[in-house]
Order: structure tokens, then sequence, then C-alpha cells
């Protein structure tokens, strides 16, 4: 380790990815460099394809397991930092931070082999592939038995709308149900200056657009949290010719069952009837996406009494629930677990831009904090000390 601080090697680490980022199940690189890292300090890795790769830190025999995750893709973003390490795989941006969380967790592997006499039972690094690109890569680490034996799981997202130092804790829902819809709609296209030779279909398109708004204002509990999003409309292609189809897309966020329900049914629903009002063709396609994450209470409360120790109590923060998705979902289904938020936005260092976006960056120094937080929840939750 050549006198090379934890600190400095999760740095140096973040740099080398961000400046090399790979697509959702194009993580060839990425993987070869994990795997790398993780043999040099003698862990014995297991590859999956398509979900990612893991390994065993073993601590004093006793304790319990604790599987702690890290998601490595990047996105298709043009890259319009000025930073050194900027991408040198043009279109591809590690601009959600999973750069971040793969480094963190390298050096969380360094950090558990120095002091894995002082903690007992094991800590297994999970390394993901595919978060940003549903099905997602978390289905088939589990289905290749990543998880088995763990009695929880760890999941720690960098969020640059927080402040560095301080933390994000969801003690029930963190992230919402991400599903998309498409519609498409079929009229009888013809001359502009004809339309009662015609069936419009822009014109019920755009209808049905400003109907679905009401599906969350007049037909949801007002008490239970829902989204619907259109995200594109197509339709049409000149001035004087009326359209003969339109297509659509769009998400819907929610928490609960009963609500994504009730949500994809009065869609379709307000669809047909303001279709077959106007003599128009529809089809209305509901594809789910990330199930709800909904961290453990009793898991979330010992990442929350850490991160006070670490952070001071006034920096562990406890905002609503995020409306984005997440495929963490999939391995709380199978054991106990949390997943929060690592502040490491940074207005003083003009880092401020958001999630996803193309000048996304984050403060590097709250990635040591990252680590101990991310360590200490996990021994304190296997060795019930630390
Ligand atoms: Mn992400």
């Amino acid at each position: 380790m050549s006198g090379e601080s934890i600190g400095e090697y999760v740095i140096s680490m973040r740099r080398h990815f961000h400046e090399n980022p790979e697509l959702s199940f194009r993580e060839t690189n990425t993987i070869k460099t994990i795997k790398n890292e993780l043999e040099k300090i003698g862990l014995q890795v297991h590859e999956v394809r398509d979900g990612g790769l893991y390994a065993d830190i073993n601590g004093i025999e006793g304790g319990k397991s604790v599987a702690i995750r890290a998601d490595m893709d990047a996105l298709p973003v043009v890259e319009a930092t000025n930073l050194p390490f900027k991408s040198r795989n043009s279109g591809v941006m590690h601009a959600c931070g999973h750069d971040a969380h793969v480094a963190m967790l390298l050096g969380l592997a360094r950090r558990a082999l120095e002091m894995k006499s002082q903690f007992r039972g094991t800590i297994r690094l999970l390394f993901q592939v595919a978060e940003e690109q549903p099905p997602g890569g978390a289905v088939n680490l589990i289905k290749a038995g990543a998880l088995n034996g763990m009695d929880y799981v760890l999941g720690q997202h960098v969020m640059s709308t927080l402040d560095a130092g301080t933390v994000a804790i969801f003690h029930r829902e963190a992230m919402a149900n991400a599903d998309e819809f498409r519609v498409r709609i079929t009229g009888k296209g013809g001359h502009g200056s004809a339309p009662h030779e015609t069936v419009d279909v822009l014109v019920v398109a755009a209808q049905f657009v400003i109907q679905a708004q009401t599906v969350v204002s007049r037909m949801i509990d007002p008490f239970l949290p829902s989204v619907v999003t259109f995200g594109t409309f197509n339709s049409g292609f000149r001035y004087n010719i009326i359209a003969s189809s339109a297509e659509l897309t769009g998400t819907v966020r929610t928490f609960h069952k009963d609500v994504r329900e009730k949500v994809r049914k009065e869609l379709e629903n307000l669809l047909s009837h303001i279709s077959s009002a106007y003599g128009t063709e529809c089809r209305f396609e509901y594809i789910e996406g990330y199930p709800t994450v909904i961290n453990t209470p009793e898991v979330s409360e010992v990442v929350d009494s850490v991160a006070s120790e670490y952070l001071g109590k006034e920096n562990v923060l406890h905002p609503n629930p995020s409306m984005g998705g997440e495929d963490f979902a999939y391995y709380l289904h199978e054991v106990p677990g949390a997943f929060y938020f690592l502040g490491v936005g940074n207005t003083k260092k003009g880092i401020t831009s958001p999630q996803h976006s193309p000048t996304y960056d984050l403060d590097e120094d709250a990635l040591s904090s990252g680590v101990e937080i991310l360590l200490g929840s996990a021994i304190r939750l296997i060795s019930g000390s630390g």
C-alpha cells in the first residue's frame, strides 16, 4: 500500500473509474480492475455473469454476516466538466457517482482487512453491474447466490443535493416503484384543411395528457404519494397534415402496491374512453420497473447511530423518501437491510450539479467518512460492536 492512506486510495480509484466509465451490462474493464484490486489484497473473487462480482472478508469466528453493495455502471451522458480526470469514453459519464461507490467499497475492503482481528463475522463485498438499466444486475447476483448466508445488506448512495458532512437516512420507504408506460394512438390522417374527413390523433393524445393529470390529483388518496410524468410525445410530421398516429411514453412513481395498481388502471381506463369517444384506436403498455426500496428499521437505526457518532446528530437527516428508483430493492426482498444517502455536495467548492447532470461532480473529501460509516455500521450489525 506504499504509504498511501485509505482516503488517498479511495480518491485515486474514484478518479480512475471516473476517467474510464462503462455503460450498464458492459462494465468489462471496471470488473477487471475491481477483481485485480481485490486479488492484490488476497481476496477470493466470485464472478457472476451480468451481475458483477463478490468477495468475503472474514473477521473472528462467530458473529453474523452482512453484504455491502456498490453499483458500478455509468450513464449515456456527454461529460461537460473540466475535471482533469474527465471521461475518456466519449458519450459515457459517471454522472450518478457509481465511480465513488466502487472506490469506497474497495477502500472499505482494505480497512476491513486491517481490522479483521477486531470484529466477529463476515463482510461480503458486492460489486454490481447495471443499476441504471432495468432489469438491472441485482437480480442476477441474487440468483447466483450472492446473498446466500447473509443476515443483512447495506447500500450507500452519494447524493450531490445533500451537503458533504451529512447523510440522509430512511427508516421505512427510501425509494419508489419506478414504472414506465407506453401509449400508441392511431386514427386517420389527412389534409389539414379538412379535419372532418380525418380522425385527428394529435388532439386525442393531447386530451389524454391533460386528463391523465387528474389521476394523481382526483383519484389517489392525497396521503399516498404518486407521480405521473409524460416524458415523450411524438406525433405528426408537417404543419398542414393531420397526424394519423401518436406515441407517448412516461413514468409512474408510487410507494404502495394498491396505488401502483390504481394509477395503472385509471390511466388505461382514461385512455380507452377518450380514444373511443373520438374514434381512434389505442394501445397501452405498462412496464413495471424496480420495486420500492423499503428499509428494515432495526438496520437503518444502526446506520443512524453510527452516522450520528461520526458526523454529529445534527448532520444525520431524515428527509422524505426519494421518488427515484433503485434495484437495491431486490436485496431487501431477500434479507433485512438499509439504503441511505451520503452527502457529497459542496456550494463553497461549486459542487452543486444534480445527479445525472453533465456537470455532475462530488466532494471527494466526503468519501472517507462514507467508508467509515459504512464499515462502522457493518461491524456493529455483525459483531454487535465497533
Ligand atoms: Mn445511482
